[in-house]
């Protein structure tokens, strides 16, 4: 496997002439992710990097002549999803042209600083798309502590909660791509059949449990012919990039609708991403040994090992949740989780993915599925931090066991490492609206 490594595009030290990335913005000069976006008034979508409080076009500074890197990212079919596709080689490239660019103190940047205007954007002005058009999305289960927690409300002992399958197999799903949306657009209630408690027959009517999944989304940048499987030494090499994604579930559709073939419309009605795509080479300071197994564990199978991805192919990312209950002015954080509860790695998600054959395609999106910690106050769903001791979950004065209407949830992550400048994600923000009416007889 051959993850990017550390080179002078992370020196913390460097700063830029973009005054707002210095500080405390999550997109300092060593962040530089990747996103489409549009300008007011117009519906062209344009590949962008962010940094601090602005936003590079990167087909402007290409045609200023100061980026010739970017070429294989600024294809003109917006279905080639070119921005992630661009090989490793392209993207790493680009960073460093970009990082002398954008820094303060490099000559390089001269030239730079005085076409600002032709290229730079004020991140107010832009509106954030979802970064590809997603062709297939997947979600897994790599949530170790998620999964444990389901087993033991499902009556299962804490030494018997995981599945029998758990530890062997990185367990997914397909979902639809076509809900998946960026930041900031509201989420409808979904209307849905559900049985209530005690009742002998279902209802279709809103969901009554509306809940959200604190998930990593990891984007694919790579196509591979069908009947072509991902090599575990080579899955790293797949991946784009990384942004925060909020599986919404309505835990009522999706517990009656689940049995035999798992989730459906419980989850399907939306699914929320951050729009800046923060690139392996950015993260390549921020990296883990795989998570620790236990003696009793059993390895997991050759197509899933690798050495380098034992050694380093987790994330050193630190989550937060923050609900800002419907009438209040304020968001209160409620949880915060790290990237280390995952039991398998990126690497090994997408080789699992790609093991049977199926093909990939840039701009693929896979979540990890949820990522709940160990302790009480680390859940990633509000269905891990309800039990009997804690009936509710407190946001302020506000309290929930599911999402109400008017509720706005966000998702921040970081990654932090001493000597090393701290890089965000930004936010994954979604704000629950009523369910539509419906046409049917509801609950
Ligand atoms: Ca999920």
């Amino acid at each position: 496997m051959t993850l990017p490594s550390i080179d002078d595009t992370h020196d913390q030290t460097r700063s830029s002439w973009v005054e707002s990335a210095n500080g405390h913005s999550s997109f300092p000069l060593q962040n530089l992710p990747l996103g489409m976006f549009t300008l007011a008034g117009a519906s062209t979508p344009r590949a962008g990097v962010a940094i601090g409080d602005s936003v590079v076009d990167l087909a402007a500074l290409a045609q200023a002549g100061l980026l010739p890197e970017a070429a294989p990212m600024l294809d003109g079919d917006p279905a080639a999803n070119a921005l992630l596709g661009a090989a490793p080689e392209v993207r790493s490239a680009v960073r460093r042209r970009l990082c002398d660019l954008l820094d303060a103190g490099k000559p390089a940047s001269d030239a730079a600083r005085k076409r600002a205007g032709e290229f730079l954007h004020d991140a107010s002005a832009c509106r954030m798309l979802v970064p590809a058009r997603i062709g297939s999305y997947s979600d897994f289960n790599a949530g170790i502590f998620h999964s444990a927690r389901g087993g033991m409300r499902r009556g299962r002992s804490r030494e018997e909660a995981l599945l029998p399958n758990y530890r062997h197999i990185p367990i997914g799903y397909h979902g639809r791509a076509s809900s998946v949306c960026v930041s900031d657009t509201p989420v409808r209630r979904p209307n849905g059949q559900f049985r209530l408690p005690d009742a002998d027959a279902p209802v279709f009517g809103p969901s009554r449990k509306l809940d959200f999944e604190l998930e990593l989304g990891i984007w694919l940048g790579r196509n591979t012919e069908l009947g072509e499987p991902v090599s575990i030494e080579e899955a790293a090499t797949h991946i784009a990039g990384y942004s925060l994604l909020n599986d919404w579930s309505a835990r009522d559709i999706q517990s009656w609708e689940s049995e035999r073939l798992g989730p459906f419309l419980g989850k399907s009605f939306g699914t929320t991403v951050s729009p800046w795509v923060i690139t392996p080479e950015a993260l390549a300071p921020f990296r883990l040994p795989a998570f620790e197994r236990s003696g009793t564990d059993p390895r997991p199978l050759p197509y899933l090992l690798d050495e380098e991805d034992q050694r380093q192919g987790s994330l050193d990312l630190a989550f937060e949740v923050w609900l800002r209950p419907a009438g209040a002015n304020e968001a209160v954080r409620i949880s915060h989780s790290h990237a280390r509860h995952l039991y398998w790695t990126p690497a090994q998600i997408v080789a699992h993915q790609a093991s049977n054959g199926c093909n990939l395609r840039a701009g693929d999106l896979l979540g990890t599925g949820t990522i709940t910690g160990p302790g009480h106050d680390n859940f990633g769903t509000f269905l891990d931090a309800i039990d009997a001791q804690h009936p509710v979950v407190r946001a302020g004065a506000a309290e929930r066991t599911f999402l109400h209407d008017g509720d706005e949830l966000t998702l921040t992550a970081h990654a932090r490492r001493e000597g090393f400048a701290t890089i965000g994600f930004g936010h994954c923000r979604g704000a629950v609206v009523p369910a539509a009416p419906t046409k049917y007889r509801t609950a």
